[in-house]
């Protein structure tokens, strides 16, 4: 059973919400560009992954990223397997091209055809965070359940390339495709050689209510004021910010559509990036609206909840 499907990460729709609305002189903003490519890389390719994880969602309890807390530090798992035997750590990696890895040198180098660049080694990484589940599970009295952990490789056509110890490497490092299969082997194993069964039920559940989810204050990372958030409803047909409320809908001046519905994501915007609750003059504000009872109107559809005592509205969890 699969109890927790992976959200799109918080630092990237951050990203999605903020760069439309910066100035397009904003020093940091082709950073910001960079970064968000880099970051949908890398969710397309866990989302690869969960496509073939999800296929033991019958027999094992699967999360999907996960964020727990161990001795006062933070750690993330982009996806975990309870089975029935022994828990299954899968980080995922999304690269194009060839990748290497030199086990004496313990790192990891990718090229793609014209240039190689080195990243840290993920069999380090995922071992580091294994270390730390481990303490997690021993701070529940857990500590004798066995744990393995995946590099999952996202793309098939990844060409993995080994300088050294092929053996190394196999153990950790596996294409999405072969994932399943692994896992169950694995786990087959450790009942073999006389590993309790699991309630991977009861330890999904306590880890989901454990679970936070990992964010980055792209305020302070990016220089960002709250200032440079630029106000207006963006078409969804071109981009343009601020259209222009006309008979329910909104209008856009540059391709001439009209959209009713464009302004849930200017709301959603402005609750991630500027506060989590809005008021009636700050949502006239940001929508452009010049009519108080077009707010109202707005606010009372949108899905959110009002709070009388502060008189504002906010999203309720
Ligand atoms: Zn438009």
């Amino acid at each position: 059973m699969i109890i927790r499907n992976r959200p799109k990460p918080l630092p990237l729709r951050n990203l999605d919400a903020a760069i439309p609305r910066l100035p397009p002189t904003f020093p940091n903003l082709p950073r910001m560009q960079e970064d968000v490519k880099k970051q949908q890389q890398g969710y397309s390719g866990e989302k690869k992954i969960d496509y073939f994880l999800d296929n033991l969602a019958p027999m094992y309890t699967i999360l999907h990223d996960v964020y727990l807390r161990e001795n006062n530090k933070n750690f993330q798992i982009d996806s975990l397997a309870i089975a029935n035997h022994s828990i299954f750590m899968i980080d995922s990696k999304n690269y194009n091209g060839t990748i290497s890895f030199n086990t004496t040198l313990r790192q990891l180098t990718r090229s793609d055809g014209k240039l190689e660049s080195g990243f840290e080694n993920p069999i380090t990484q995922i071992k580091n965070q294994k270390f730390h589940l481990q303490n997690w599970l021993k701070e529940r009295n857990l500590g004798h359940i066995p744990v393995k952990c995946f590099v999952a490789i996202a793309d098939p056509s990844t060409v993995v390339r080994v300088e050294g110890s092929e053996d190394e490497v196999s153990q950790y490092v596996v294409h999405a495709a072969e994932l399943p299969e692994r896992i169950m082997n694995a786990d087959q194993q450790y009942r073999n050689k006389g590993a309790r069964k699991l309630p991977d039920y009861q330890i999904g559940k306590t880890m989901l209510s454990e679970c936070g989810e990992f964010d980055i204050d792209i305020f302070k990372k990016y220089g960002m004021r709250l200032a440079n958030i630029l106000p207006g409803v963006i078409c969804p047909g071109c981009g343009l910010r601020g259209m222009k409320r006309i008979h329910s809908g909104w209008w856009c001046r540059k391709c001439q559509q009209k959209h009713y519905h464009a302004h849930w994501q200017a709301l959603a915007d402005y609750l991630l990036l500027v506060k989590n609750t809005i008021t009636n003059k700050e949502c006239m504000w940001f929508l452009g609206l010049n009519k108080r009872g077009t707010a109202t109107r707005i606010l009372k559809k949108s899905g959110l909840t009002y709070d009388d005592k502060y008189r504002c509205w906010y999203k309720k969890k």
